[in-house]
């Protein structure tokens, strides 16, 4: 294994194989996941295995090198959430498949994301029937 599979292998076993920023798990998108920089390059975020997240092509894709976004106005600039120092839970839930949240950072989360994109919250409804979600 290159040292690179090995750290890709580690930051999707870390993550239990689900993206860090939806919880999908890998085996239920049937497409590989990424590995994203929470910190994107081009912001002086490094390759260490701490600035690194697992992503789904979907997350991962929308998020880009975005960091923030506005939630409530233009004045209301607001980080997304990050694996590393931010609690899932304390941000999202759900019930149907349709991810809610009542923090600033969840909302900006599921904005950037386009986490509620219908085919993912269909996918995500039969998950939790099959109770592989989240
Ligand atoms: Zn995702």
């Amino acid at each position: 294994m290159s040292k690179s599979e090995q750290l890709r292998w580690e930051v999707a076993k870390r993550a239990n194989f689900r993206c860090e920023y939806c919880k999908i798990h890998q085996d239920d998108m049937f497409i590989s996941f990424e590995i994203d920089h929470i910190v994107a390059q081009k912001h002086g975020g490094g390759n260490e295995i701490e600035n690194l997240a697992y992503a789904c092509p979907h997350c991962n894709q929308h998020k880009g090198t975005d960091m923030v976004t506005f939630v409530d106005n233009y004045d209301d600039v607001i980080r997304i959430y990050n694996p590393r120092i931010d609690n899932w839970h304390e941000h999202f839930e759900t019930i149907t498949g349709e991810l809610y949240s009542e923090t600033k950072i969840g909302k900006a989360t599921i904005k950037l994301l386009k986490i509620n994109d219908v085919d993912l919250i269909i996918l995500r409804g039969l998950l939790i029937e099959l109770k592989r979600y989240p």
